[in-house]
């Protein structure tokens, strides 16, 4: 890191000691794992940037908006549109999740059977290691399963800015209609925590800059088409996971630049694998920052990710916001349509998930699927049965993973991996 944040983090409330440890771990997990790496494109070194000043730069960066009276909004789920938070002049930034934390501490609040994802986000905050959480005006949970939605109501007790948005469970008209008006009373709490009125003009421009960054995403997806695949899954992945906290301009510039690199590498036919590595596209629950455990076996056992069928990954990203509104309405109107269709597993019934995963597995040419089901997470667990089975039906295999944030698992899971990765190369 450039300078000395200790300050900064003090003042943030944080556990100083706790914290140092964090970022070792995080550190040379993010040598071992990502700086690793062989022929990864030059245009990487931003996101090695970001992720050595994740939590310096880009907090401190932060305290300066809030400092010009910006607020900071932290989510935990894809379904709270940031287009909103910018209309409002609010920064929106993902809180990650991705790593054990606290853990005796969060057991003494949730039961062991949770799943890792909504351990880590009590973890954090009980182990006062995330500035993003500490620096947060409001931070948003949603009733999306069953075990974040209990869970925060625990968590309204440990924090005083939760604000909770319901969310749907059937893509119904009633179901719409209920994400409609959600989104209309979080348009209000953004107005009422930034003192901003939103207005159509700042609505088309805060849609305008999230479409940029999901257009450069999308970019960069269709040039994982490409075989030799010009950039590793573990790349992409983290681009994805950066999406969440970078200064959005920044983050589609650094994208896009990107694109234009592996665009001359597929020219020349050059690729960060040899041409005909077996191709795998994941699928299943989101995979927050640090959490590289599966992508990396893969990657390290002969096979390349093409495609990440989760929220971290095409599934948050999928469709652009239609900002042709001429009116506050028809904007909030179009904003409802383009979150409608996010195909999370706590919907039911689900069909558009699998079919999108059988699309994506046809447009990135991969020749399996590894679905990710992180232990205790019943919603995506439930759906990996039947996403096998239709994937088996048309002749595309499937392997499905239960894990859990711990490395205790590692070999077990390369061994795996591994002859599921020969089995696809026949
Ligand atoms: S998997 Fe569902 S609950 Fe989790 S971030 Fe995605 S949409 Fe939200
Ligand atoms: S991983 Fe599954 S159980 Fe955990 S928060 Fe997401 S949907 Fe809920």
């Amino acid at each position: 890191m450039s300078e000395d944040y200790t300050p900064m983090w003090k003042s943030l409330g944080m556990d100083l000691d706790a914290h140092d440890a964090l970022l070792g771990v995080l550190g040379q997990g993010y040598q071992e794992i990502y700086l690793a790496q062989k022929n990864r494109p030059e245009g990487m070194g931003y996101f090695d940037f970001v992720m050595s000043e994740v939590h310096g730069l880009r907090i401190k960066e932060l305290l300066d908006e809030k400092k010009q009276n910006r607020k900071i909004i932290g989510s935990y789920c894809v379904f709270v549109p940031e287009e909103i938070a910018l209309a409002g002049g609010a920064t929106l930034v993902g809180l990650c999740s991705g790593a054990d934390f606290a853990v005796e501490e969060v057991e003494k609040h949730l039961p062991r059977n949770t799943c890792s994802l909504i351990k880590s986000s009590f973890g954090f905050k009980l182990g006062r290691v995330c500035p993003y959480l500490e620096s947060a005006d409001m931070i948003v949970g949603e009733n999306t399963c069953d075990g974040k939605k209990k869970a925060y109501e625990t968590f309204a007790g440990i924090v005083d800015n939760l604000y909770v948005m319901d969310l749907p469970q059937v893509k119904s008209s009633q179901g719409r209609s209920l994400l409609k008006a959600e989104y209309e009373r979080f348009k209000i709490a953004v107005e009422k925590l930034t003192g901003n009125k939103i207005t159509v003009e700042s609505l088309k421009e805060g849609i305008k800059v999230v479409n940029a960054k999901r257009a450069a995403l999308h970019r960069l997806a269709t040039l994982r088409k490409a075989d030799p695949a010009p950039i590793s899954g573990l790349d992409a992945l983290l681009a994805n996971q950066v999406f969440f906290y970078d200064n959005p301009a920044r983050f589609t510039e650094s994208v896009n630049k990107i694109c234009d690199e592996l665009e001359v590498r597929i020219k020349k036919n050059q690729g960060v694998f040899p041409s005909k590595t077996p191709r795998i596209l994941i699928s299943g629950c989101p995979m927050a920052v640090p959490n590289w455990k599966l992508p990396w076996i893969i990657e390290t056992s002969g096979a390349v990710i093409v495609g990440e069928e989760s929220c971290v990954g095409e599934r948050g990203t999928r469709n652009l916001t239609e900002d042709s509104g001429k009116n506050l309405d028809e904007l909030m109107e179009a904003i409802t349509d383009r979150y409608f269709k996010v195909d999370c597993a706590i919907f039911t019934p689900n069909q558009d998930r699998s079919d999108h995963i059988v699309e994506m597995v046809k447009a990135y040419g991969a020749d399996g699927v590894i679905h990710y089901g992180l232990q205790f997470c019943q919603p995506y667990i439930m759906e990996s049965i039947p996403v096998e089975n239709k994937l088996e039906k048309i002749g595309i295999p499937c392997m499905r993973i239960e894990t859990d944030y711990g490395m205790e698992d590692v070999g077990q899971l390369k061994t795996r991996v591994e002859a599921f990765i020969e089995q696809i190369s026949d």
